[in-house]
């Protein structure tokens, strides 16, 4: 009997019954057969030994597979599993699995792996890769799988759940292991591996289960990935901003006190502060009212906003005052704006008013979603809503856009998307119906980005439950996507709450309201920032600008509180290393604080009233007066970005 094969190319060939994946390779070329490392038929994974035993769609797997690199990392998986049992043999193996980012294995023993341990896990499975061991594909009774895996209490517990009268395996010397759709037929062909972490994972990811520990490793066909991919893991885990949040002494969050609801120490603070008060003048330039609002309102507001029908989810349950009063606390800021606006009779001579507040909102996020300073509970946010006539959008529109501009500029970010986010119709839980308003509210904000010339994406069921957004897109460390700024576009509001101004015909309007967010929140705009910087604030934010280290205690000390007293009298944030403690040890701790200046003060610096500077990041030292290294670090302070 014989098959027919359609390739990717749409070539079409017929093969023999008893054939392998290898044997079809080699009958189309040697080369391609040298390559091959598994292959697919109808989407199915099978490995080069497999035997291609039916006709349909059939395409070799080679190392510029994206599948072919699974194919390598299960095998990789496979043969660690394999030295843990010859290391132990009375380990329990759980799960175990590959992705396009590497591989795990759960494991369990009475002394569980160390991370220390991986080094002598990799040298061994060298050892056997070195050796071109075979691993054989076979299929197996699973009651002989049964009887095998007896004492490992997970491992029965996956052949429990699988219904077959035999299962494929595959051998490495003794040692047999299932689950594997293809694995590479021998150790030899195993090219760049690294184990990389071990961390806890609950079996079948339920926390009332027991705790095994997680090897977390990957593997490559080519030297170069593997050491490119080596790199982007440290500068994963050197920006992630919670590993600098505790190393800088940012900010933590303790789960024992409240889960997303960050504590910020004095160093995040400062920087908070700078921030705050920034966006504040910036905003104030451009005709903002900045207002302070309460946190806690009568739940009626929120029936009344609609937050209650389409945004409870995510709201903290109402506090129950008594005497039928209802407080809720907000998840957003714009009823209150409403109420500032609503508080004066508004005239078309006064729009667009502009109403901004660093308001406090709580927000009760799933706490799985949870995030150091990135998704919390308890968050202020750079708010602000400016209401405005119909025929005022579009400008007002450009005016805020222009804002940001500014901002990111001053930031120096320039790494993001514009994502323009939509209703989805069919969600009328989430988003109020009206068709007409949707439609109109949709097409007006596409019309204002399109005359501006920006480019963005369209994302459906991503709009506010009152109206469209144009939201700016970023990359976290770790590569999730999140909204850092939003532009919104609301017809809906003013609709709810009656909001009017008189137009010069002396009758009353309806005015639309734009809610924006230029910085985000402060919790996730500093995330940001301190990823983007990798800690290393620019000198107009970072907490402590200059680090001053006297040389000897006694002789230079009295002369470095001068300075300080100088520098801080000129609004610089200066901190004295009076410890006592080496100098090499101060000076590189100043580093790895990242403090932008450091000085050193010895006799020669006191005799001739001078610094010696030391700039983050640089090798160099100069020396310098007073008054120049004053000037220099004020010209620094107000060049914003760091170059
Ligand atoms: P997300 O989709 O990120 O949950 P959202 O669309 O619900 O946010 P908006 O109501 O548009 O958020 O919020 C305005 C801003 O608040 C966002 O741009 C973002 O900067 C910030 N933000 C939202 N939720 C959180 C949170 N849980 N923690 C920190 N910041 C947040």
């Amino acid at each position: 009997m014989s098959f027919e094969l359609t390739f990717p190319d749409g070539n079409k060939k017929s093969i023999d019954e008893g054939q392998s994946v290898l044997d079809v390779a080699k009958s189309i070329s040697s080369s391609l057969a040298k390559k091959a490392v598994g292959a697919t038929l109808n989407d199915e994974l099978l490995s080069v030994d497999s035997t291609v035993n039916q006709a349909g769609h059939f395409a070799i797997l080679t190392d510029a597979d994206e599948l072919g690199l699974r194919i390598l990392r299960d095998t990789v998986a496979f043969l660690f599993k394999y030295v843990a049992k010859q290391k132990y043999p009375r380990i329990a193996l759980g799960e175990s699995k590959s992705d396009e980012d590497g591989f795990f294995v759960d494991t369990d023993q009475d002394n569980q792996i160390a991370v220390g341990e991986l080094p002598e896990f990799e040298a061994e499975m060298k050892k056997i890769i070195k050796n071109g061991l075979p691993i054989t594909r076979e299929f197996v009774d699973k009651s002989k799988l049964v009887e095998a895996f007896k004492d490992d209490p997970y491992k029965t517990s996956m052949l429990k759940d699988i219904d077959a009268v035999q299962i494929l395996a595959y051998r490495l010397g003794d040692f047999v292991d299932f689950g594997y759709k293809a694995l590479l037929p021998n150790t030899g062909k195993i090219k760049e591996f690294a184990l990389l972490s071990v961390a806890g994972a609950y079996w079948q990811g339920k926390s009332s289960n027991r705790m095994l520990q997680r090897i977390y490793g990957t593997a490559f066909f080519k030297a170069s990935d593997l050491e490119a991919d080596l790199k982007r893991r440290e500068d994963i885990k050197e920006r992630d901003h919670r590993t600098l949040g505790r190393d800088l002494d940012l900010f933590f969050v303790d789960p024992k006190v409240g889960a997303g609801l960050p504590y910020w120490m004095p160093k995040g603070a400062t920087i908070r502060r700078i921030i705050e008060r920034y966006i504040i003048d910036k905003e104030v330039a451009d005709d903002y009212e900045h207002v302070y609002t309460p946190v806690l309102a009568n739940l009626d507001l929120y029936k009344t906003s609609g937050h209650w029908a389409h945004y409870r989810e995510d709201m903290f349950p109402p506090m129950d005052m008594g005497d039928d009063e209802l407080l809720e606390l907000r998840p957003m800021n714009c009823p209150s704006h409403i109420q500032i606006y609503k508080h004066h009779v508004r005239s078309y001579r006064e729009l667009p008013i502009r109403i901004a507040e660093l308001g406090m909102m709580h927000r009760y996020e799933k706490s799985g979603a949870l995030s150091g300073l990135q998704r919390v509970r308890e968050m202020t946010l750079n708010d602000g809503h400016t209401f405005v006539a119909l025929d005022q959008i579009q400008e007002e529109f450009g005016k805020v856009l222009q804002l940001m501009m500014d901002v990111y500029h001053d930031f120096n970010i320039t790494d993001y998307t514009f994502r323009l986010s939509l209703r989805d119709p069919n969600n009328t839980d989430k988003y109020f119906e009206n068709d007409e308003m949707w439609e109109n509210a949709q097409s007006m904000l596409k019309k204002a980005l399109d005359e501006l010339g920006l480019d963005y994406y369209e994302a459906e069921g991503e709009a506010a439950f009152y109206g469209p957004k144009l939201d700016v897109q970023t990359k976290t460390a770790l590569g999730n996507e999140e909204t850092l700024s939003t532009i919104q576009l609301d017809f809906m509001l003013p609709e709810k709450f009656e909001l009017a101004y008189v137009g010069n015909d002396g009758e009353e309007h309806r005015p639309v309201m734009i809610h924006r967010g230029i910085i985000g929140t402060l919790e996730r705009f500093i995330a940001y920032l301190t990823e983007i910087y990798k800690g290393a604030f620019p000198t107009w934010i970072a907490p402590v600008q200059v680090n001053m280290i006297p040389v000897n205690l006694d002789l230079h000390t009295d002369y470095v509180k001068e300075i300080k007293h100088a520098l801080a009298q000129k609004g610089i944030r200066v901190q004295l290393d009076l410890r006592n403690e080496k100098m090499g040890y101060k000076i590189r701790e100043s580093q790895t604080q990242k403090v932008p200046y450091t000085l050193v003060i010895g006799d020669q610096e006191l005799a001739d009233q001078t610094v010696t500077v030391r700039k983050y990041g640089e090798q160099d030292t100069t020396t310098v007066s007073v008054q120049e290294f004053t000037d220099q670090i004020l010209a620094d302070v107000a060049s914003y970005s760091r170059d």
